[in-house]
């Protein structure tokens, strides 16, 4: 694919409104996240506090975006960027076993909710994976589990029951699941990950559960792992009043950036890391440094 010159990681309020601007601002941009847009919009029972869309509801707001979008003629790519590597001169995401080229890069990811599993971290990359389109070959005919936060992350557990012999899946929220029927659902609380004897261990509040790879997928990642050298407060990027990082050429907003956690906050900061954006790759295209 061909290098872009802005990507924007995520389609909530917040990369929607980059993406907007960024192409009133002429340029060639890549928008990648869920074409069902934000779960934090479409969730929304009703919502007062939007201008110009007074009792609104998440559904409905989302439609709204959606018809934006379309008039503006920016499609969505459906696509999870598992890391984002600064290249020197332009940026390389890792969207599965692709790798797709940006010049510069608006992370709107959204806000990871809750604690890291205990054990979680340690055990990243040694078992533990946050990507199931990445790392589902280094599994085949082997038995994982999936610790799924959210209903979308049923279609990577589907697609990981193709390719390894077995797949328990752990639904860590209310709704029904769909799922095919090799997938066995565990309707218990994750309390912890370990590792015994080389073979990962999930602990439950009832029991004990053993594999040899567990996937652990949440709405997002944190912003940290997804960015090697990205500056971070807690579970949030470091970002000044234009929206820059640490980063030059790497742009946050929304929930990403820190509280308040409200559309129009990340509405209004996805128009200031889209013009800045615009500015960086204005400025190096006249051969000169803009960043601080
Ligand atoms: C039930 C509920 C009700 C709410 N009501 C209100 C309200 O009334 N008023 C208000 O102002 N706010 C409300 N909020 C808060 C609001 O939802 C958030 O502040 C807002 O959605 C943040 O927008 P965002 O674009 O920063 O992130 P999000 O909306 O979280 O969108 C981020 C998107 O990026 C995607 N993504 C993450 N990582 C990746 C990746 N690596 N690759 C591709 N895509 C990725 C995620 O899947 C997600 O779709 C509510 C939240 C909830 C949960």
């Amino acid at each position: 694919m061909e290098r872009v010159e802005i990507a924007i990681i995520g389609t909530g309020p917040a990369g929607i409104s980059a993406a907007l601007t960024s192409v009133n601002r002429n340029k060639k941009i890549l928008l990648l996240g869920s074409r069902q847009l934000s779960e934090k919009v479409a969730k929304a029972h009703e919502i007062r506090n939007y201008p110009g869309l007074p009792a609104v509801s998440g559904a409905a707001m989302a439609e709204a975006f959606r018809r934006h979008l379309d008039q503006m003629g920016i499609e969505i790519t459906e696509k999870r960027v598992g890391a984002v590597y600064a290249m020197g001169d332009y940026f390389a995401l890792q969207v599965g076993e692709e790798m797709l080229e940006a010049e510069a890069v608006i992370l709107a990811g959204g806000v990871v909710q809750g604690k890291p599993l205990p054990g979680e971290e340690e055990l990243l990359g040694r078992g533990v994976s946050y990507c199931a389109t990445c790392d589902a070959p280094l599994y085949r005919g082997k038995d994982v589990i999936v610790v799924g936060y959210s209903p979308r992350e049923e279609a990577e557990a589907a697609f990981l029951s193709e390719v390894c012999r077995s797949v328990l899946y752990f639904p860590m929220y209310q709704e029904e699941t769909d799922l095919p029927e090799s997938v066995r659902v565990i309707r218990e609380k994750v309390t912890a990950l370990s590792r015994e004897a080389g073979r990962l261990q999930v602990t439950s509040d009832s029991g004990v559960y053993s594999a040899d790879g567990v996937f652990v997928l949440r709405e997002a990642v944190s912003p940290g792992q997804l960015v090697p050298g990205l500056e971070t407060e807690g579970a949030h990027v470091r970002v000044n009043r234009k929206m820059e990082t640490n980063l030059p050429g790497v742009f946050a907003c929304g929930d990403i950036t820190g509280t308040p956690y409200q559309y129009v906050k990340a509405a209004g900061e996805g128009n200031v890391a889209a013009i800045s954006a615009a500015g960086y790759l204005e400025q190096k295209k006249r051969g000169g440094q803009n960043h601080g």
